[in-house]
């Protein structure tokens, strides 16, 4: 049978999953924000822009058999919405979510829990490099010292009165992220716990060249969503909500 999915996208996993969905001959539906002005497109249909709230989201839940929220673990805002509709459609829902990464050997990480509290972390810095997005990035902008900011695209104000802006979409390599760390010589490095090895290059070459860390704690989860820490999780989920009576 064709199962009918949403994906609430604008991750690497959102795109990974929806290919093999489609792959499998599944319908797939992908909403992206719209929030990046060039983004890689999922295959299957792609739908851009918020759906006015719960209720809007809903109307989008009621029309597939399944759905699975793979947003950034950052993105609260879309996840409480999903559980919200889901719970009053009924629609079985997924939390696709990656990891947070874990301290090895050599690191020098400081966990804050939000983006205030990272710029007060860092107050004293003379170099920082800021790889949060270019969301909330007022919070930084009464730094003193230098900042470098890296977004996919350009950021806009309030920015840090010495700021260097650098625009980038990943993945980059250690030796990248290494060579950028040097040039600029960061003294500390703030970052979210997206988790995942697609941005992880940066936490590395920090390691390797002494630099601490900043790290923001991730939004907790709405309660009573399953959550899938893969996309083959997520595959088998999907694959066992075959809600339509006489189904495969
Ligand atoms: P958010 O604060 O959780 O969501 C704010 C509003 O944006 C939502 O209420 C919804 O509007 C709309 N929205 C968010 N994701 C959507 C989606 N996939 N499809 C349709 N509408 C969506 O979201 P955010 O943190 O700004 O993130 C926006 C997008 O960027 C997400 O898709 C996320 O996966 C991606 N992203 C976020 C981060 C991050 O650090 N936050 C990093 C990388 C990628 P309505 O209420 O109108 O439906």
């Amino acid at each position: 049978m064709t199962r009918r999915v949403l994906v609430l996208g604008g991750t690497g996993e959102a795109r990974r999953l929806a290919t093999a969905l489609v792959e499998r001959g599944d319908d797939v539906l992908s909403s992206l924000a719209g929030r990046v002005a060039d983004p890689v497109l999922p295959p299957g249909r792609v739908r851009v822009g918020g759906f006015g709230g719960v209720e809007g989201l809903a109307q989008a839940l009621a029309e597939v058999d399944a759905a699975v929220d793979a947003t950034h673990p950052f993105a609260a805002g879309i996840t409480a919405n999903a559980a919200a509709a889901a719970a009053t459609t009924g629609t079985p829902l997924l939390r696709l979510q990656r990891p947070g990464w874990t301290a090895g050997p050599g690191d020098d990480w400081r966990w804050v829990d939000s983006l205030d509290e990272a710029a007060a972390a860092v107050r004293a810095a003379t170099s920082v490099f800021v790889t949060t997005g270019r969301q909330g990035l007022a919070a930084f902008a009464g730094l003193p010292g230098a900042v470098l900011v890296r977004s996919v695209d350009p950021p806009q104000a309030p920015l840090p009165a010495r700021c260097t802006v650098v625009l980038a979409r990943g993945p980059f390599t250690v030796e990248e992220e290494t060579a950028l760390m040097r040039e600029h010589a960061v003294d500390v490095l703030v970052t979210k716990d997206s988790g995942g090895s697609m941005t992880a290059a940066k936490l590395t070459a920090a390691r390797d060249l002494g630099v601490p860390v900043v790290l923001v704690r991730r939004p907790p989860l709405p309660a009573g969503v399953p959550v899938a820490a893969t996309v083959a999780e997520a595959l088998t989920w999907i694959a066992e909500k075959d809600s339509r009576p006489g189904g495969d």
